[in-house]
């Protein structure tokens, strides 16, 4: 399959310009300010179907017009760059080996939403991309696609990044936008949405670093070709950064669609040590578990719903037969918990119980009886918080509750974990 994302990374200088350009880099921006007015590209996305690659699968071209129909300026524009979805480090690849194709993305969605400034919000916890992106923006600059006069065509655009402080929440468009603006991070209320009222109450769009990279793809090659890739509700293709009981981990770039079972046993060369598939979870630890029985479900936005789960960031974490259950979830809720901003009771208290009853369960201190208090707190949690954290934590617990209860038991009856016993049997091969 030709990729179209990490096309050029296996060249050890594909984060230079003059690389990305050898490649036919910024083909796409002179395109866009030479042959397309700013109406063209907002209906050239629209037209492409793509839907954006930070977790929530919205559509790209839907929210850019939702934006150009808001007469307010200055219009931002910023890249979420905060990748803190546990088990996800498929941005990071873009942001160290081919910055330029985010950047170059990013300019082109300046020149269609007329802004003239832009931000790169970056995780905390990537202090080394830092350097390698201010490198590229500087090249960018020296090299007229970034500034006042881009590629000669009174077009004006800057950017800058801006570091964030290490809070998962931030990956939340507007707590992003808060911390963006020097205030607690911690999420609005929507409405208003970030592209009528977003950083500093003007339209704004955040999209995600694959998206970007995607939309220069788009304009380089036209809607058309884009959706030859892909399935028809989810074109394309996505990165999928696989971890965990696998012989090859690693960042794979695939068409959306491709089943599960292909990508774990095919591209990722198996379950490590030849052991038996206990589970997956598919899109980031705040997508709900799936069991082998749903390896063969489609890796995409429609696919994964009907299993009962999400595409979210395309983080697959592959759980065999020796990983217990309860441990990874009690692991998880710790993070919730933590990660929690506290503004909803719901999620402040609620992770923090389901953390302690999972621990209770965990330790061999439990009864029966806490399995139904678990789920009651669970429930109690769900669709009564005012962001996705909450709720997720929640979800993905009763997810993984409903697949392995026996596990959850068993754990309760015996004060130990059945994948520790080897009279037990899990999965398949
Ligand atoms: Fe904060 Fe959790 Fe409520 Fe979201 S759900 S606003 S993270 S307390």
């Amino acid at each position: 399959m030709n990729k179209i994302i990490l096309r050029n990374i296996e060249n050890p200088n594909s984060h230079c310009i003059e690389e990305y350009i050898k490649a036919g880099g910024y083909k796409a921006l002179e395109r866009a300010v030479n042959e397309m007015t700013p109406r063209d590209i907002i209906d050239d996305i629209n037209r492409s179907g793509l839907r954006g690659r930070g977790g929530a699968g919205f559509s790209t071209g839907l929210k850019w017009q939702f934006a150009s129909l808001d007469p307010k300026f200055p219009r931002y524009i910023i890249c979420n760059a905060d990748e803190g979805e546990p088990g996800t480090f498929k941005d990071r690849v873009i942001l160290e080996r081919n910055p330029h194709q985010m950047i170059e993305g990013m300019v082109i969605s300046a020149y269609a939403l007329q802004s003239i400034r832009g931000y790169i919000y970056l995780r905390a916890e990537y202090p080394h991309v830092e350097k390698i992106l201010n490198d590229a923006i500087e090249e960018a600059y020296e090299n007229g696609f970034l500034g006042n006069d881009i590629m000669s065509k009174h077009f004006r655009f800057n950017l800058s990044v801006h570091r964030g402080a290490g809070a998962y929440i931030c990956g939340e468009e507007t707590s992003l936008i808060n911390s963006l603006e020097g205030k607690r991070g911690e999420p609005r209320v929507k409405p208003p949405f970030p592209v009528n009222a977003g950083a500093w109450s003007k339209p704004t769009i955040v999209n995600n670093v694959e998206t970007y990279a995607n939309i220069t793809y788009i304009v380089e090659t036209a809607p058309r070709t884009y959706k030859l890739l892909g399935t028809k509700d989810s074109p394309g293709t996505k990165l999928f950064c696989v971890s965990g009981a696998v012989n090859k981990p690693g960042v794979y770039e695939l068409p959306l669609g491709t089943p599960l079972r292909e990508i774990i046993y095919n591209h990722c060369g198996g379950i490590r040590g030849g052991r038996a598939l206990k589970g997956v979870i598919p899109g980031g630890l705040s997508t709900p578990i799936l069991t082998p029985e749903h390896l063969d479900c489609h890796m995409d936005y429609v696919g994964l719903v009907q299993h009962g789960s999400m595409l979210g960031s395309g983080a697959i974490m592959v759980f065999d037969d020796t990983m217990c259950i309860v441990k990874i979830y009690e692991r998880a809720m710790r993070f919730f918990e933590h990660e929690s901003c506290g503004k909803c009771t719901p999620c402040r208290e609620g992770t923090g119980w389901m953390r302690t009853i999972l621990g209770r369960i965990e330790d061999g201190m439990a009864e029966m009886e806490d399995l139904d208090t678990l789920e009651d707190v669970a429930n109690n949690v769900v669709a009564k918080t005012f962001c996705p954290l909450g709720d997720g934590a929640a979800h993905v617990l009763l997810a993984a509750m409903k697949h392995y209860r026996t596990e959850f038991e068993y754990h309760v009856k015996h004060k130990k974990c059945e994948a520790a016993d080897p009279s037990q049997k899990w999965g398949q091969k």
